[in-house]
């Protein structure tokens, strides 16, 4: 059995505690504080006496901390892998996918912050303000609160705190209580590079302090259900303070009669199967034109009995771990039963495996319909659905029959086609030939449509959204008046009309009375 350790979050006093458990065996692997609404009210006030320091150094100097940070993460990968592992369940590769990412993310954030926060001259024709020199510039928000879930303990949770930070923030973040030790790690690995104290904190507990959170930060940078998210977004609301809501996803993936075989099922699998199918950008549905139909099915079922699942071991042990939260054991089945109940057929799997820890057989349905849970809500399991089409347009009925729009897939040889295809799929992200992989791009947005949330991250504004906008607008040759001063002068009117007459192109000018 693992060690057990006791941890507690932002010097709160670890009065009632949290278990942490091992997706993979069921042993309890550690102990963490459920921090008070109090207590976090504390850590948001440390916070703000850190934030202004921090946001006072330029952009390079924070670099150089991200820097220190980077080659922490990678020089303690082993023991980073081993936590998420142990307490996620997941496979080790989906594990090292979050460490790569994270380190990639201090690299960009470093290298792009400058410049995608730099001034920005305005110029403005309007006789109103001739010979002003205006521009806007962006300030940190204050204290921005990450909420994270439990399927990428490092990749969600920490990894919005990077640019957060580097945009002049500082960051308070509550993991999930279901994989709450990462987060702490990071905690650690803050201290020991040296960051300034309090700059980056971590809040431990249920949803309770999510919410506490929510009603403290400046800002809050939501990851997890649309249940919640709704929660989360009405109290901002409530607050006037921003958002960024990324949220649940029934991604679809659509296999164009022309598509090559293998790369269709090589991408479905990774897509529908990498991290134990548990990630709001996982393959959930696929629909596959009529004459390929049969010949993808049929790869596709031998390719998904070669899939091995169990308790994640080394590098090449399983292809897909445990179910980290326990209710979501209950939700693939039922989804599962739902299906076979109207009509579906298991070709593979379609059953929970024994324990100990939670498992789930990876499962391939066909014969399924849009009248089945498993098509139209979030099932974020290692299962996977799949429906033959007429044709194209029958694809794109169906995938934008959802409430969801996060991301959307098209498999096919003439790209020209899969993207004329892609461009009318209702979803934030949309893939050709590819699964997925888009998140690794940093410089690309990625955010969700309809009810997958609000906002985005990555790309430009996923740093310019933990920023305040200021407008500056300086008159640096200050006349005694100015055309539009009281007393109004109407030989000053006319020649604003002339002027108007002139920049907007009317032909004839109008005689003022
Ligand atoms: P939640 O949305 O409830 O949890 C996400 C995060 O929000 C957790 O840190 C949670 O804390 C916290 N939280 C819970 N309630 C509140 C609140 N009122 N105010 C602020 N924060 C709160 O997701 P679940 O973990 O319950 O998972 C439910 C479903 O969500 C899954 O079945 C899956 O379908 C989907 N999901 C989507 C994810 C995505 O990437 N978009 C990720 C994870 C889940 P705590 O965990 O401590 O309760």
């Amino acid at each position: 059995m693992a060690e057990i350790r006791t941890l507690t979050a932002g010097g709160a006093p670890a009065d009632t505690h949290i278990a942490v458990d091992n997706p993979a065996t069921g042993a309890v692997v550690g102990h963490v504080s459920d921090a008070t609404a109090q207590e976090v009210a504390q850590a948001i006030a440390r916070a703000r006496r850190a934030q202004p320091d921090w946001a006072a150094l330029d952009a390079r100097s924070r670099a150089e901390y991200f820097t220190r940070a980077r080659r922490w993460l990678l020089s303690h990968r082993q023991e980073v892998t081993d936590l998420i592992v142990e307490e996620n369940g997941k496979a080790r590769e989906d594990a090292i996918v979050e460490i790569v990412y994270c380190a990639g993310a201090f690299a960009h954030w470093a290298k792009r912050a400058r410049r995608l926060l730099a001034e920005t001259r305005i110029r403005s024709l309007s006789p109103f303000v001739l010979g002003r020199s205006m521009y806007t510039r962006r300030v940190p928000l204050g204290v921005v609160g990450v909420i994270g879930p439990w399927n990428n303990p490092l990749l969600n949770s920490f990894g919005d705190a990077i640019p957060a930070l580097a945009a002049g923030n500082a960051v308070v973040l509550k993991p999930s209580e279901h994989t709450p030790l990462t987060a702490l790690l990071m905690e650690r690995m803050a201290h020991e590079c040296g960051w300034p104290e309090d700059v980056f904190q971590v809040v431990t507990g249920a949803g309770a302090t999510g919410q506490a959170l929510v009603d403290t930060a400046d800002f809050v940078m939501f990851t997890g259900s649309t249940k919640t998210g709704r929660l989360v977004a009405a109290r901002a609301g409530e607050r006037l303070i921003p958002c960024s809501l990324e949220l649940g996803g029934k991604d679809a993936l659509v296999v164009l009669a022309d598509a090559s075989l293998e790369r269709a099922v090589n991408v479905t699998i990774q897509g529908a199967l990498s991290n134990g199918g548990q990630m709001c950008t996982s393959v959930e549905r696929v629909y596959v034109e009529e004459p390929v139909y049969d010949a993808f099915v049929d790869l596709l079922r031998e390719r998904f009995q070669q899939v091995t699942s169990g308790q994640p071991g080394g590098l090449g042990s399983v292809d897909v771990g445990a179910m980290t939260f326990p209710p979501q054991l209950a939700t693939v089945e039922d989804h599962v039963d739902d299906a076979v109940r109207k009509g579906a057929r298991v070709l593979v799997g379609g059953r929970p495996a024994p324990g100990p820890g939670r498992f789930f057989t990876p499962t391939l349905l066909v014969d399924v319909d849009h009248g089945m849970k498993c098509m139209r809500e979030e099932t974020f399991g290692p299962t996977l659905p799949v429906m033959k089409v007429a044709d194209a347009e029958e694809a794109v009925r169906l995938v934008n029959d959802s409430s969801y729009g996060l991301q959307a897939t098209v498999i096919g040889a003439n790209t020209k086609r899969a993207r004329r295809l892609a461009e009318r799929l209702q979803a934030g992200c949309v893939t050709i030939n590819d699964a997925q992989t888009n998140y690794m791009a940093l410089g690309l947005p990625m955010g969700g449509w309809k009810d997958s949330g609000l906002g985005v991250r990555h790309g430009a504004e996923g740093i310019r959204k933990y920023t305040k906008l200021q407008a500056v607008s300086i008159n640096r040759f200050p006349l005694r008046r100015d055309l539009h001063m009281i007393p109004y002068d109407p030989s000053a009117y006319r020649l604003i009309l002339r002027l108007v007459d002139f920049m907007y192109g009317t032909r004839r000018p109008h005689r003022e009375q």
